[in-house]
């Protein structure tokens, strides 16, 4: 599945959701995704690993499609190295 076929399932499957709970309310879901996330990764529990990850992105796609961020364009910024430093792989620290 690309970023853009994410973009298109969150955008159906969550759609009432989203517009419910606002772009704040996706923020803070995704903050309650990445707060899990630790205490997943301490476990042996893949499955879980797996679905807090989960989790996190549909809240980060459901986050960008509140501000209309397309977030494969977003995301081309990458493709010729760090944004940053502009180095493949990344020298930054
Ligand atoms: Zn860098």
């Amino acid at each position: 599945m690309t970023l853009l076929q994410l973009q298109d399932l969150v955008a159906r499957l969550y759609a009432d959701r989203d517009v419910r709970r606002g772009v704040d309310g996706s923020i803070q879901s995704l903050a309650g995704g990445v707060q899990r996330l630790p205490a997943a990764l301490d476990g042996d529990d893949l499955e879980e690993q797996a679905r807090v990850l989960a989790d996190i992105m549909v809240d980060l796609t459901s986050v960008a499609i509140g501000l209309e961020v397309n977030l494969e364009e977003a995301t081309r910024l990458h493709i010729h190295g760090c944004p940053e430093c502009g180095n493949n792989p990344c020298d930054c620290n």
